[in-house]
């Protein structure tokens, strides 16, 4: 049976144990850098951390739960549905916390992977998963004069709890999905907020509703009713996601939505038209919020528009030269989405660098597997992450897809898998064909590099995913001998 070590402990990685385990390959080490399971849901513990995905969609197709609290459940309930999920499956024996992978090298003469941790401990295995997200790495703006600050300052998913915002004046950097979801939390607390906002976010109502008592009774005495309540959140996400893609008449639909919306809730012209996008819905993820343009409108908030020229001492200065005092800057500026694996060092066959085959931006087959990676599988690898939809449902088409592959090396010992370049090369030649049709080329996002190439988003609905990756095709693959 071949060895597994997975790293991460997020949805991703807990996912792909699972899978392993359920179809007998017991031989699986999860490791992860942090001292508990989780990923983005522990790291993230802003007021408000929520998710904007109906949590019957937003879970495991074979683990669901009757209970949830919420439709759109807190980060604390989602941790612990992880955690529950884990234990239930016997995972925690299998993961080393600590242990903060630094380097994985493929051995040719072994056909195994050794993988270093940052304490200098080296493990070996057959196989290895990488399962570590795309939102993992928090990104600090480059905006000059940020260290100069005297105040308290830190980045939304490294909330730091010790700073009391009662009273104080403080000054919020970004208008992506964490943003809108503290804003509101924070701002009936603060003395002032002033939003600095370099792009309008385009904000759907969300359709929230607390599941009573009787509700989740008649989910769990029901047959079937849990199932055909994800599928109609799914068939939801499904129609819009179709839109991005082949019918622009339906994005259309949705933001006439979003500009009902904003309308219903903002009256004052000026704040209108600062928060009304000027770029196509869809480009950047969409949103959804009910109290954040409310929060927008009351007494103690000001939203900037005008760019941010430097940081200074006392606050936050922009282009037009005034300086917009803060006690304390809370920076909701996102992730190094882009950069996948990084700061990971992951060398190949003849010891190529993936960093350095993914120079010019991520690629990978299915966004799995890439040539001259032999035995090396991505969960949420590139060009896998959805505009609309439940990650987790492309996390479970991927470790389907990856425990066959560890079937495959299981039924030939001494052999290593590895995609055939030029299959991989066909694959993304036609994946960038059809992104160049999709809105995220509209506005920059963590969906592109700097270049502009779109390494992130999946340009289609998660059941043609699922299609693609259902059966791994042994004609995609070569499967080498190991050296005698
Ligand atoms: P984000 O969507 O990348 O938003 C970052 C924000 O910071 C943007 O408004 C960006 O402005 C702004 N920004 C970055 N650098 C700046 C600078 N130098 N000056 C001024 N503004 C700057 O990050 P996020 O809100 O943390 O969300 C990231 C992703 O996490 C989401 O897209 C989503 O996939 C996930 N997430 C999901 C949920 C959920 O409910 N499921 C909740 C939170 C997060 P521009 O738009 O102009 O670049």
């Amino acid at each position: 049976m071949p060895s597994v070590i997975v790293i991460g402990a997020g949805f991703g990685g807990i996912g792909m144990a699972v899978e392993l385990q359920r179809n007998g390959f017991r031989e699986v080490t999860i490791l992860e850098r942090a001292a508990d399971l989780g990923g983005v849901w522990r790291e993230n513990t802003y007021p408000g951390a929520a998710c904007d995905v109906p949590s019957p969609l937003y879970s495991f197709s074979r683990e669901p739960k009757p209970k949830w609290r919420q439709r759109y459940s807190g980060r604390d309930d989602i941790l612990a549905y992880a955690r529950g999920v884990a234990e239930r499956h016997g995972l925690l024996e299998s993961i080393v916390f600590g242990a903060d992978v630094t380097a994985a090298e493929f051995d040719e003469t072994s056909g195994q992977w050794t993988v270093t941790t940052a304490d200098g401990v080296a493990r070996t295995a057959d196989v290895l998963v990488s399962a570590v997200g795309q939102l993992s790495r928090p990104a600090m703006p480059d905006i000059p004069g940020i260290d100069s600050f005297e105040g308290a300052s830190f980045h939304s998913a490294l909330w730091d709890h010790e700073v009391k915002l009662a009273g104080k004046r403080v000054a919020c950097i970004g208008t992506g999905a964490s943003a809108i979801q503290y804003i509101p939390e924070i701002q009936p607390d603060v003395a002032e907020l002033t939003l600095f906002q370099r792009t309008a976010a385009w904000v759907l109502p969300k359709f929230d509703t607390d599941y009573k008592p009787v509700h989740q009774r008649v989910l769990l005495h029901v047959p079937g009713l849990p199932a055909a309540e994800r599928f109609s959140w799914w068939a939801i996400a499904e129609f819009v996601a179709l839109g991005l893609v082949e019918f622009p008449g339906i994005v259309r639909g949705v933001s006439r939505m979003a500009q009902n919306h904003l309308e219903e809730q903002v009256t004052d012209p000026e704040l209108l038209a600062k928060l009304t996008p000027d770029y196509p819905i869809g480009c950047k993820r969409g949103l959804f919020s009910n109290d954040y343009y409310p929060a927008l409108t009351q007494p103690n908030v000001h939203v900037e528009t005008t760019a941010i020229s430097d940081i200074v001492p006392d606050g936050v200065r922009t282009a037009d030269r005034v300086v917009h005092e803060a006690d304390v800057i809370i920076y909701g500026t996102g992730f190094k989405g882009t950069e996948f694996l990084w700061p990971m060092r992951i060398r190949g066959r003849g010891g190529r660098d993936l960093s350095d085959v993914w120079a010019e931006g991520a690629h990978a087959f299915l966004g799995i597997t890439v040539p001259e990676f032999p035995n090396l599988f991505l969960v949420y690898g590139p060009n896998t992450n959805l505009g609309v939809g439940s990650i987790i449902y492309m996390l479970e088409s991927q470790a389907r897809y990856i425990r066959q592959a560890v079937q495959l090396l299981a039924e030939n010992p001494g052999h290593t898998l590895e995609v055939k370049a030029d299959n991989e090369y066909a694959y993304n030649s036609a994946l960038q064909h059809r992104l160049a049709r999709t809105p995220w080329n509209f506005c920059t996002s963590w969906y592109r590099t700097a270049s502009g190439r779109i390494t992130n988003n999946w340009p289609g609905t998660t059941r043609s995913y699922r299609r693609r990756t259902a059966t791994l095709h042994r004609y995609d693959y070569a499967l080498t001998p190991l050296p005698r």
